[in-house]
C-alpha cells in the first residue's frame, strides 16, 4: 500500500488532465479525463498507481461509476483480479435494480445497480474518475451499505479538494484516495 503524496508524486498524471473551462456551464473548471486515456503508456500508470493503493486481500469487488468511472474500474478489476459491479445512470440496468438520487456539482443525477449483484458483507471498493462535491461517491456508499456491503475504501484519478467531497467521505468512514489533486476549483 501506498502513502498518497498527490500532485508532485504525480504530476506526469495531472498533465495530462484537460482542463476546460466553463463546461457545462460557466465557473465550473471541468477536469477531462479523455486527454489521459488517448495516451496508452499514462494510463496504464494510472491504473497500476491506483491498484497501489489497495490491500487486494481487503477487497471482493470492484464498483465503477458510470460512465468514466467505468474505465478506471475496468481496468483495475483486470489488475486485480476481482469482479466489477456497474452502477449505472437510471433505466440502463435490464434486471431488477435499486437506485438513489443524489445532488451533483452542477445538477441532480441517480444511480442503479442490480438488485442480488453485492452480496451482505462483501467488501467492494468504490472507483470514479473524479471527487468534487461527492454526492456521487456518497450516493455509491449509500447504495451499496443498504445492500449489506462494506465499504471503506474509494479511488479517483481526480480530487478536487475544495469541494469536500474526499472529507465527507471520511466522515462516513470511507478512505478516499487520487492521484491528482486541482486546488482552487
Ligand atoms: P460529485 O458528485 O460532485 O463529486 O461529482 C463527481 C462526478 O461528476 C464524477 O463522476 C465526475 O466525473 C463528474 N464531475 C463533477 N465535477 C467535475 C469536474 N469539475 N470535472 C470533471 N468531472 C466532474
Amino acid at each position: 500500500m501506498s502513502s498518497a503524496s498527490p500532485v508532485t508524486a504525480n504530476a506526469d498524471i495531472a498533465a495530462r488532465i484537460r482542463t476546460i473551462a466553463d463546461y457545462p456551464k460557466p465557473g465550473i473548471q471541468f477536469r477531462d479525463v479523455s486527454t489521459l486515456l488517448l495516451d496508452g503508456p499514462a494510463f496504464r500508470d494510472t491504473i497500476d498507481r491506483l491498484a497501489d493503493f489497495v490491500d487486494i486481500d481487503e477487497v471482493d469487488l470492484v464498483a465503477g461509476i458510470e460512465a468514466r468511472g467505468f474505465i478506471v474500474a475496468s481496468a483495475l478489476s483486470y489488475v486485480l483480479g476481482k469482479g466489477k459491479l456497474m452502477l449505472r445512470k437510471p433505466g440502463k440496468l435490464p434486471g431488477e435494480a435499486v437506485g438513489i438520487d443524489y445532488a451533483l456539482e452542477y445538477g441532480t443525477d441517480r444511480i442503479e445497480m442490480h438488485v442480488g449483484h453485492v452480496l451482505p458483507g462483501q467488501r467492494v471498493l468504490v472507483v470514479d474518475d473524479l471527487i468534487a462535491t461527492g454526492g456521487t461517491a456518497l450516493a455509491a456508499v449509500q447504495l451499496l451499505r443498504d445492500a449489506g456491503a462494506r465499504v471503506e475504501q474509494a479511488l479517483f484519478i481526480v480530487d478536487l479538494p475544495d469541494l469536500g467531497g474526499a472529507a465527507k467521505l471520511r466522515d462516513r468512514n470511507v478512505t478516499p484516495r487520487a492521484l491528482c489533486t486541482f486546488a482552487g476549483d
